[in-house]
C-alpha cells in the first residue's frame, strides 16, 4: 500500500492511498479509517488493516477517489514528530568526501518545519551559495520503539519514503563547530514523498534502488545494499538512545554523487528541478525557487 496525505482543491489535509491510477480517500471509502496519517500509525497493525479495507472499498466507489492531477500531495508525514538524519552512511560517498567510514552512526537533526512534498519549491535564501541535494531513503517508524533488538525493528517500520536532504554546505563544511542540523533545516530543506510505501512493497527492503536527477541528468544511482548501517541497525542504535514514535522518520543517508563533491562542484540554483525516483514510492520532484 502507497499512503499519501493530499488536500483536494479547497479543502483540508486527507490521508489516501495511491493505486491503480487513483488517490483513494481512506476515511471518505470508510468512515472508520482515520483521516490523518499520524494517527493511523498510532492504531498499528489493526489501523494498517483498516486501511487496507477502505482501499478496496474506495477502489469500487468511485465517489471516493480523485485523479492525481486533481489534488496537491502533501509529504505523507506532513510534519513528522522528528526527523533524525545519518551523515556518510554509503562507503563510496564517504570516500568521495575524502572521509574514512564511521564506526557509529553520525546523527544530525532535520527540524520538522523543513518538511515539503513533492511539487513544492524548495526556497533558497539569498544568503546559501552552496546550496545541495541528496537522494535518500528515509524510514517511516510504525510504532514506539525504546531500546530494541535489530531483529525487533522490522515491527517498528511503518514503510518508506524518498527524502532529499536538501544542504547548505557551507554551514555544514565552512565553518566550525559545523552546524550542520542548521544547515539542512531550513524552510524546504526536507522535501518527502511522493508516497509512504508498506514494507510488503518491496521485494527486498535492503536492496532498493534509488536515483537522483537534476534538470533530467543522472547524478546518484545506488542501492541500500550499500548502506554501511542498514535499517535494522539504525533503529536499534538509535532507539537505545531516544524512543522512536509513530511518525517519526529516519534518514538513511544518501549514495555517492552529491554536488558538494562533484568536480567541478555543482551547487543548485533558481529554476534547478531536482527529482528522485524510488520505483515501489514513486518520484519526487521540486523547483529550486529564490526565497525572498
Ligand atoms: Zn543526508
Amino acid at each position: 500500500m502507497r499512503l499519501v496525505t493530499f488536500v483536494p482543491a479547497g479543502e483540508v489535509p486527507r490521508l489516501g492511498a495511491w493505486a491503480e491510477g487513483k488517490i483513494i480517500d481512506l476515511a471518505a471509502a470508510l468512515p472508520a479509517c482515520p483521516g490523518e496519517v499520524t494517527e493511523l500509525l498510532e492504531r498499528g497493525e489493526p489501523g494498517m488493516a483498516i486501511a487496507r479495507q477502505a482501499l478496496t472499498a474506495g477502489l469500487g466507489n468511485p465517489r471516493a477517489w480523485h485523479a492525481p492531477g486533481t489534488v496537491r500531495l502533501l509529504a505523507p508525514v506532513p510534519r513528522p514528530g522528528k526527523i533524525l538524519g545519518i551523515g556518510r552512511n554509503y562507503g563510496a560517498h564517504a570516500a568521495e568526501g575524502g572521509l574514512a567510514a564511521q564506526e557509529q552512526p553520525r546523527i544530525f537533526i532535520k527540524l520538522a518545519s523543513s518538511v515539503i512534498g513533492t511539487g513544492a519549491p524548495i526556497p533558497k535564501p539569498p544568503r546559501v551559495i552552496e546550496l545541495d541535494y541528496e537522494t535518500e531513503l528515509a524510514v517511516v517508524i510504525g510504532r514506539r520503539a525504546r531500546s530494541v533488538s535489530e531483529s525487533e525493528a522490522a515491527s517498528c517500520i511503518a514503510g518508506y519514503t524518498i527524502l532529499n536532504d536538501v544542504s547548505a554546505r557551507e554551514l555544514q563544511f565552512d565553518v566550525s563547530p559545523p552546524q550542520t542540523s542548521f544547515a539542512k533545516s531550513m524552510d524546504g530543506f526536507c522535501p518527502m514523498g511522493p508516497a509512504l510505501a508498506t514494507p510488503d512493497e518491496f521485494a527486498d527492503p535492503g536492496n532498493i534502488r534509488l536515483r537522483g536527477f537534476v534538470n533530467g541528468e543522472l547524478v546518484q544511482d545506488g542501492s541500500t545494499h550499500d548502506l554501511i548501517f542498514p535499517v535494522p541497525h539504525l533503529i536499534a542504535y538509535l532507539s537505545s538512545y531516544l524512543a522512536l514514535e509513530p511518525g517519526d522518520v529516519i534518514a538513511t543517508g544518501t549514495p555517492s554523487g552529491v554536488g558538494v563533491f562533484r568536480k567541478p562542484p555543482r551547487f543548485l540554483a533558481p529554476g534547478d528541478v531536482v527529482r528522485m525516483e524510488i520505483a515501489e514510492i514513486g518520484v519526487l520532484e521540486n523547483r529550486v525557487v529564490a526565497a525572498d
